[in-house]
């Protein structure tokens, strides 16, 4: 397996931008590690040299529903006479999910992990959800979908965690939703059998009951004994937090903890709507909080109080309304802003400390949320890394860190390595366009949006 150097004009390590430093890694084919981080000695290895771009660690994703992205551009407006909300948007969704075949999932998955490559994002938390067929049968195989999805990012070389959701009802005293019947399992051992398959063939798989409204507290209790990762959709909507204080008397966090579910492996995604006493519970768990900023505002949710809390947050892209870490990460301060009316309001020390924190946020702290080593470029840790132009007009006569936080963007990555593997090339994902294609023509055949 050949070694190579990466060398670079800058390597980001410890929230510095350091000259005069290379990257060795182990492997090109996926499963390569850094080998060391610091000045190159004499050796016959193979070299990439990038004389104009900074490296930095790959970013992660970890929340993501990879089918929403056949949803772009197609819920931009609203219907005469109708006010729109995250519920009309909705409907919207399930529309697309109740139409999507095996191998359309595949496809649009496809194309949204290599959109996400392209951006610079190496690892995503699939938040998976779609598992039976349109009328709720079971595919022979009952990880049909779970496993084109896997399919999907191992095609283009992503790294994936699968978070086999666990969806019961339509809600309390509910009726059940025949656009529901996609995701709904009979019984959470099911579920459990489900995440058991999914891990003996392979797959890095956590377990995601979808939130309060669509698990009861036995399923959640239930759920508690697998002995993985596990995310839930915490408090996304006022409407949620009321129907969960209805049901149970208390709040969504809480009735997560009453159920065992809250400690260091669990991850609340959202949380846009937390009191007090949730934030408590938050601190003396350790848990983690997955913020999506973009999401969150594309669908008017409301804003989680970053500026509250002590607990690691992570960021995702959820809906894909944009697939852009630099956004989610400036997004997830800016959001803080505006609320407060103060400025550079994530804690941090000197003058690169506000870019360093959002940069964790994007890093490491979603590979935390996902049960994976890494996040950072230091030897040991996975080669997942990216490559951003220095050349770009945004970046010229900058403090760079803060510029390439503030103002970089998808289009500024130019390669990236997953594994070793390198898998963007000089912004271009090799077959690029024919998935883009496959995924235009599946949506086009299925007719999702006629
Ligand atoms: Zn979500």
């Amino acid at each position: 397996m050949p070694m190579i150097w990466l060398e670079p004009k800058y390597v980001y390590v410890d929230g510095v931008l350091k000259e005069n430093t290379a990257v060795l890694m182990s492997a090109t084919d996926g499963t390569g590690k850094i080998v060391s981080v610091g000045r190159r000695g004499h050796d016959d290895l193979a070299s990439f040299p990038l004389p104009q771009s900074a490296l930095l660690p790959g970013f992660v994703n970890a929340h993501s529903h990879a089918f929403q992205r056949g949803l772009r551009g197609w819920a931009q407006h609203s219907a005469p006479g109708v006010e729109d909300s995250f519920w009309t948007w909705r409907e919207a969704m399930y529309a697309l999910a109740h139409h999507l075949d095996p191998d359309a999932m595949e496809a649009i998955s496809t194309l949204a992990f290599a959109e996400m490559l392209k951006a610079g994002f190496t690892t995503v938390g699939e938040f998976h959800y779609v598992h039976h067929q349109p009328d709720g049968t079971p595919y022979a195989d009952r990880d049909e979908l779970a496993m084109r999805v896997v399919h999907a990012a191992r095609r283009v070389g992503m790294r994936i965690v699968l978070l086999r959701v666990a969806y019961g009802r339509a809600g309390w005293r509910q009726e059940p939703n025949p656009r529901q019947a996609r995701f709904i399992d009979k019984h959470p051992d099911l579920v459990i059998a489900s995440w058991e398959r999914l891990r003996a063939l392979g797959v890095d798989v956590g377990v995601a009951p979808h939130s309060v409204r669509a698990c009861s507290a036995d399923w959640l209790r239930t759920l508690s004994r697998v002995p993985s990762i596990v995310h839930a959709h915490v408090a996304e909507q006022p409407a949620e937090v009321e129907q969960c204080l209805a049901e149970h008397h208390k709040r969504p966090l809480e009735v997560l903890a009453d159920a065992g579910l809250l400690s260091d492996r669990f991850t609340a995604v959202h949380l846009t709507h937390p009191d007090a006493a949730e934030l408590e519970l938050l601190h003396q768990s350790a848990a983690n909080v997955c913020a999506c900023p973009t999401t969150e505002l594309d669908l008017g949710d409301g804003f989680f109080p970053a500026w509250q809390v002590t607990a690691p947050v992570c960021l995702g892209t959820d809906s894909h309304a944009s697939i852009d870490p630099f956004a989610e990460m400036r997004g997830l301060e800016w959001h803080s802003r505006a609320v407060l009316g103060r400025r550079n309001v994530t804690p941090h020390a000197g003058m690169d400390g506000l870019a360093a924190a959002l940069i964790d946020r994007g890093t490491r702290n979603g590979m935390r949320a996902l049960g994976l080593e890494g996040g950072a470029i230091q030897a040991g840790g996975p080669a997942d890394m990216i490559a951003i132009d220095l050349r770009r007009i945004e970046f010229a006569a900058s403090r760079l860190l803060p510029a390439l936080v503030f103002n970089g963007s998808a289009a500024a990555v130019t390669d990236v390595w997953v594994g070793g593997r390198h898998v963007v090339k000089e912004g271009h994902i090799p077959g690029g366009e024919a998935l883009a294609l496959e995924a235009e023509r599946a949506i086009r055949r299925l007719a999702i949006h006629a």
